[in-house]
């Protein structure tokens, strides 16, 4: 990613708080039956369970009952899940589930040190199928149209608390562009629309984080959606790679990349992708440079940028036919004077209309002897 995001401290993180506390003090511990003593230690998730009990009440026979279901989900996971975790007769591996529920849960740390174990579904499921299996039911759950979340009583995650986020987020991170591609325009504080948060860590293949904001980072639809999908940033699971952890507080930012662009045409009204060579190095980032790009296209789309007619090749069009103007406006500056205007404009601000590529395409062709 090109500039990294500032993380901010919301009421959205209780729920987070609800699943440590479910994870510590309730499912680890397990041991006989469940009931709602097991609870006590967490007065909302204790008068929830009470208040939402659904013993004499059979929601699947209620379908448009929403909140009944979500509830009823909420609860009986749960139970479930304490079932799953009573049935562990190994102490050894509990201790290693207090490690995986931290280190999962850490996403800096994921980002930064592929040694780090953690944990995913595919390896719980080999030790113990049956705690996996209802894991990976409920935390998939968590958020999303159906998640127990977007009940009332949790803070209505999806109508409320997650839209106030956005908003304390926006008015915090207020560039207006996707950091993950530097290309796409971000709806913010102005819009009534919202990009997705992505789930930086699949929550479909990594237990414990699905709820975890430190996790959850608004990103263009193309970046989300079309290029990263499931990918994982970190890469294979048996040799993994760092990554670029969108909340760093020391991340270098965008000024500090060194990109630089080789064009083998000097036909720019015709540039194709293939005539563009593309090199992005930032010093001590390999890593996470080779996992960006490959997770994100990057190479494909800002090739894919510079050779479209309304980006790349009116760059290089504003400077032929703007000189003209300006020599037709009565103006007396050289060409070389109006194309340093040209990327005194594109290098001012490197965030605004694509200055990082704007300036290093340019200042390419001036090499060439285009201009
Ligand atoms: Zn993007």
């Amino acid at each position: 990613m090109l500039f990294n995001y500032t993380y901010i401290s919301h009421e959205v993180e209780k729920l987070q708080e609800y699943l440590d506390f479910l994870f510590e003090d309730v499912w680890l511990p397990a041991e006989g039956n469940f009931d709602a003593e097991k609870l006590k230690g967490n007065k909302q998730l204790y008068d929830f369970y009470v208040n939402n009990h659904y013993v004499d009440y059979d929601v699947s026979n209620d379908i448009n009952n929403d909140e009944g279901v979500a509830a009823n989900f909420f609860n009986s996971s749960i139970e479930k899940i304490f079932k799953a975790f009573a049935a562990i007769n190994d102490d050894d591996f509990k201790l290693e589930l207090i490690d995986y529920y931290s280190n999962n849960n850490n996403i800096e740390e994921i980002c930064s040190n592929p040694k780090l174990p953690i944990l995913t579904y595919k390896d719980l499921e080999t030790i113990q199928k049956n705690l996996g299996k209802e894991l990976k039911a409920f935390y998939e759950r968590l958020y999303g149209n159906k998640s127990p979340f977007n009940l009332k009583d949790f803070g209505s995650l999806k109508t409320k608390s997650l839209p106030a986020h956005y908003q304390a987020f926006f008015t915090q991170n207020n560039e207006g562009k996707c950091p993950f591609c530097g290309i796409k325009d971000l709806k913010g504080i102005h819009h009534t629309k919202k990009e997705a948060y992505d789930h930086y860590i699949p929550k479909g293949k990594f237990p414990f984080s699905s709820i975890n904001f430190k996790n959850l980072a608004p990103m263009c639809n193309d970046c989300n959606s079309s290029y990263k999908s499931t990918k994982l940033v970190v890469g294979k699971m048996a040799n993994r790679n760092k990554a670029f952890y969108p909340y760093a507080t020391s991340q270098p930012d965008i000024k500090d990349f060194e990109i630089s662009i080789k064009l083998k045409t000097s036909d720019i009204l015709k540039i194709k992708p293939k005539d563009v060579e593309l090199e992005i190095k930032l010093t001590d980032f390999d890593e996470e440079i080779g996992a960006w790009k490959r997770v994100f296209g990057i190479d494909e789309r800002y090739k894919a940028l510079i050779a479209s007619k309304n980006v790349g090749i009116d760059w290089f069009q504003m400077v032929n036919e703007g000189y003209k103007n300006a020599i037709a406006m009565g103006q007396t500056l050289t060409k070389k004077e109006f194309l340093d205007m040209k990327l005194f404009e594109a290098k001012y601000n490197l965030k605004a209309e694509n200055g990082f590529l704007k300036s290093v395409f340019l200042e390419e062709c001036e090499s060439m002897g285009l201009f």
